[in-house]
């Protein structure tokens, strides 16, 4: 119940990457035999990476995750941007339920006053209207970041309708006139998503997403961890954000691991070749979750968190007033179910979810979360089993919490 954190390697992965380890160990910037057999085999991925993304070989980078990936995109772009001493301050608009490896790299941006940060905050129900996206475009905006899918509440933003407004809006302010902005490019404002929950289930085509940075990692996709995706659409403006050697474009210096670059092909792959299948296998249990949850729960005022029905197939994610989280998924835990309170990299902090917290201005820090995310691995019989098993839990809690 917890396929958002972390997936299990599919064997095939396992397969090619061992495959490629016993064959070839040497450094893919080598220039002797096994060198340059390493580098072939990380280019021939990197192409049908980018072929399965409809991008061409050169926009594909390699990083080390999702959070280096976001890092990089941001960082990256405002760091080219200020180089170019044209920009004073740079505007970036995101939303205000962004997986900490954006917001914290915004915040830190905004602290040591490097960019003006606007954080459009989500509808009640977990989606950002692009309106308001548009609403927050400014003279200064160079990046907007929106993710594609939410990890705590797994509700999907509308980024095709996000990419139009900022397309529209590039149209209508060409050049940018004021010196205040002179270093905007005349394309205009860059859209970056943050992908990572994402690829499981909906189409990654970065041309039909009209997106210029997208980011993910192989965690997600039953693929190696330590590795991650990112895209940066031809003529972006980017630099790195650690030196080193002139690896990955000169973008991301320092060895290719090419082994997780082969479990991250074979890994997309299945997860392209299942996708369609898997999403409504997916959407049916959700769904079926959903209305056990709510035949089962009559009586208690359990709370379902984001969209009901525009978000990951795999998401369930419920608010339990006055029922601390941890303590809901240590007693999960103890009968075998594993879920989560909030997204791992956040686990620990005794607040209540910030995104929670964006959808309901209510929610107090006592009042608990709970996300259960299904996989390639969920059955029926391990709903009903989860649904019974928190009803018994929330029955022998019921007299110290109510
Ligand atoms: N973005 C999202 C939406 C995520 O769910 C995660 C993983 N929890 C990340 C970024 C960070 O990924 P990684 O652990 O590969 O750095």
């Amino acid at each position: 119940m917890d396929y958002a954190s972390a997936t299990p390697i599919h064997p095939l992965v396992s397969l090619v990457m061992n495959k490629f380890t016993k064959e070839n160990f040497a450094n893919s910037g080598a220039i002797h035999d096994f060198g340059l057999k390493a580098k072939k085999i990380l280019e021939a991925n990197r192409k049908m990476i980018g072929e399965l993304l409809d991008a061409y070989t050169n926009e594909i980078i390699f990083t080390s995750g999702a959070t280096e990936s976001n890092n990089l995109a941001i960082l990256g772009v405002v760091g080219k941007l200020a180089e170019s001493k044209l920009l004073l301050v740079p505007h970036i608009v995101t939303t205000n339920i962004e997986h900490a490896s954006v917001l914290e790299v915004c915040k830190y941006l905004e602290r040591n006053k490097k960019a003006e940060i606007t954080y459009v905050e989500v509808e009640r129900n977990g989606i950002v209207d692009a309106r308001n996206i548009r609403k927050a475009l400014k003279p200064n905006t160079v990046l907007v970041s929106v993710m594609y899918a939410n990890n705590e509440i797994g509700t999907m933003q509308p980024i095709r309708e996000i990419a139009k407004e900022i397309r529209h809006y590039n149209k209508k302010y060409p050049h940018p006139t004021s010196p205040y902005c002179r270093g905007r490019r005349k394309e205009g404002i860059i859209f970056h998503t943050d992908a990572t929950q994402a690829v499981n289930y909906l189409p990654i085509n970065v041309k039909k997403l009209g997106v210029d940075l997208l980011s993910f990692n192989g965690a997600k996709i039953y693929g190696p961890k330590g590795i991650g995706v990112l895209y940066v659409k031809r003529n972006t403006p980017i630099q790195n954000i650690i030196f080193g050697g002139g690896q990955e474009f000169a973008l991301r210096p320092g060895t290719e691991n090419v082994a997780n670059v082969v479990g991250l092909l074979e890994a997309l792959k299945i997860t392209e070749k299942n996708k369609t299948k898997e999403t409504k296998r997916l959407t049916r249990l959700r769904d079926y979750f959903f209305k056990k949850l709510m035949q089962t729960f009559t009586d208690n005022n359990i709370i379902i968190n984001g969209d009901l029905k525009n978000r990951l197939p795999n998401n369930i994610n419920i608010a339990i007033p006055k029922v601390p989280s941890d303590l809901l998924v240590i007693e999960l835990d103890a009968k075998g179910i594993l879920a989560s309170a909030k997204s791992a990299c956040k686990a620990g902090d005794s607040k209540s979810s910030h995104v929670i917290r964006a959808i309901n201005k209510n929610i107090k820090d006592t009042d608990g979360s709970l996300r259960f995310s299904l996989g390639r691995g969920t059955v029926r019989k391990d709903i009903d089993q989860t649904i019974k098993t928190l009803s018994e839990i929330l029955n022998k809690l019921k007299k110290w919490y109510n």
